[in-house]
């Protein structure tokens, strides 16, 4: 199977960044539910919700952020048996500290795409992604038929609405057998 992987929020748990920067920079108490762009930016302002953007995905303090529980061992497993590539639409500019993060934690070696301001899909299709995890349900709208898009339950994400096709998974382990069972039914 080849496995499409989003790092902000899926591989690394960017809302702990995110509700620790505005803890500690301003006292404001979010709940995770309340770090996604439309809990945290009325609360914050434009201005300041940016500040927070840049300060948790484009400063070094990023790469103390940890990893989504079972993020790490799950991607190592899957890179056993399977074709894995992190797509991320991260811009030129924050791509390296993910490629760092990942490199910290042994992952080094994983391809990693990034699409900047561009939907993901002339990324999956490129590569044939046969399946794609991510935390961001619009993202996914934009999936090939041929692509099956898997979303990473998270508090902050499960109200927003989604496409037909979208898989929700619970947590890594989850989208394990189900990248499992696809392989099985291919
Ligand atoms: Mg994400």
């Amino acid at each position: 199977m080849r496995i499409g992987l989003d790092f902000d929020g899926t591989l690394m748990d960017i809302a702990l960044a995110k509700q620790a920067y505005i803890k500690a920079t301003w006292d404001i108490d979010l709940t995770i539910a309340e770090t996604g762009r439309a809990g945290a930016l009325p609360v914050l302002g434009e201005e300041r919700y940016h500040q927070m953007v840049v300060a948790t995905h484009r400063t070094e303090a990023m790469l103390d952020t940890p990893e989504v529980p079972g993020a790490l061992d799950v991607t190592e497993r899957l890179l056993a048996s399977h074709d894995v590539v992190v797509i991320t639409a991260r811009l030129d500019e924050e791509i390296e500290l993910a490629r760092e993060w990942l490199r910290r934690r042994g992952l080094g070696g994983v391809r990693v795409v990034h699409t900047g301001w561009e939907t993901k899909r002339a990324a999956w299709e490129e590569h044939r992604t046969d399946v794609h995890l991510d935390d961001t349900p619009l993202v996914l709208t934009h999936h090939p038929d041929t692509m099956v898009p898997a979303l990473l339950h998270t508090p902050y994400n499960a109200s927003l609405e989604r496409c037909a096709a979208t898989r929700s998974v619970e947590d890594w382990l989850t989208f394990e057998r189900l990248v499992a069972t696809l392989a099985s039914e291919a």
